[in-house]
């Protein structure tokens, strides 16, 4: 047998990454105990059944250290935001629905704001010094000259780390400006691949180098909140949960409720008066939806 990780699964083969190369390989032996369905990210053990053909067989899923739910993966480290601060602008929801999902499934996220060479240098950072007081790393970069890219590699070195963002914001620019090695011919990211289909829709992995992984995620570009009631989008604004003790009311959403110190803390500066009003957005999409 041997080992390898699984970079993409479709249509009923899981893609494994190996010392002799990507193999795709049937789950049959594995989907028949019924124990676990591979993910992609999963280390597993698997046989070669024509090598001529890279054909294999998947014997055994290893342990995962985490699973995600949305999108399907295993064994991610970090999540990596991307945005550009403009063409096009960023989308300051998407961008607290990307971090309430990571919230959500315990995974730590990282925010890069890239093409600061085209943001005038009047650029309000007031948003971007908000997210650093709720605790994200926020690394402004330029895939253009170069700015920033450094302490992004940092970053990523070592890890499998999951990429989000919608598409034209720079994400294979910054990807082969930081590995030039690495070759997007063969890695495109998926997003650029699938423009025009929207059927497919499924993360794949690219190894960077030998233990850094970039998994490519569109799943993660149009989010639905659906997944998650009131309570729990309340519970993934990180910056509301020092305040959650103090409102009057132990349960209050900080929606109506009077004496709430989120509500409160937006009128005197300590929460970002967008980040406030994207929270109400997605409760209220929460709301609408549930009416259907
Ligand atoms: P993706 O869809 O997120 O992978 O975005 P791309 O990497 O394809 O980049 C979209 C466009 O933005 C391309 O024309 C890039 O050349 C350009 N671009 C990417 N990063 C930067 C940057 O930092 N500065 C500038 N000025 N343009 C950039
Ligand atoms: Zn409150």
């Amino acid at each position: 047998m041997e080992q390898g990780r699984i970079v993409k699964a479709i249509s009923g083969f899981f893609y494994v990454q190996s010392i002799s190369g990507i193999i795709s390989c049937k789950g049959r032996g594995i989907l028949k105990k019924k124990e676990q369905i591979p993910l992609v990210g999963d280390q597993v053990l698997f046989t070669i059944t024509d090598r001529a053909a890279m054909e294999g067989m998947l014997e055994e899923v290893l342990p995962r250290f985490n699973e995600l739910i949305r999108p399907p993966a295993a064994n991610v480290d970090q999540l990596l935001v991307v945005f550009s601060y403009t063409h096009p602008a960023p989308n300051y929801v998407l961008l607290d629905r990307i971090l309430m999902m990571a919230e959500s499934q315990h995974l730590p996220a990282l925010i890069c704001f890239n093409k600061v060479d085209l943001a005038e240098s009047g650029i309000n950072r007031s948003l971007k010094a908000a997210y650093e007081t709720m605790g994200y790393a926020v690394i402004e970069t330029s895939a253009k000259s170069g700015d920033g890219l450094s302490a992004l590699k940092q970053a990523l070195r070592h890890r499998t780390t999951a990429l989000a963002g919608t598409s034209g914001v720079g994400k294979s620019t910054l990807i082969n400006s930081m590995f030039p090695h690495f070759s997007l011919e063969t890695g495109r990211l998926s997003q650029k691949i699938q423009r025009g289909r929207h059927t497919t829709r499924h993360s794949e992995l690219h190894q960077i180098d030998e233990t850094t992984w970039i998994m490519d995620t569109p799943g993660f570009s149009t989010l639905s909140v659906d997944y998650l009631d009131e309570t729990e989008v309340r519970d993934c604004f990180r910056d509301f949960e020092a305040l959650q003790t103090t409102c009057r009311f132990h349960s209050c959403l900080h929606l109506e409720e009077p004496g709430c110190s989120v509500k409160n803390a937006v009128k005197e500066g300590g929460i970002h008066p967008n980040r406030y009003q994207n929270y109400v957005t997605i409760i209220q999409e929460i709301r609408k939806n549930r009416r259907y």
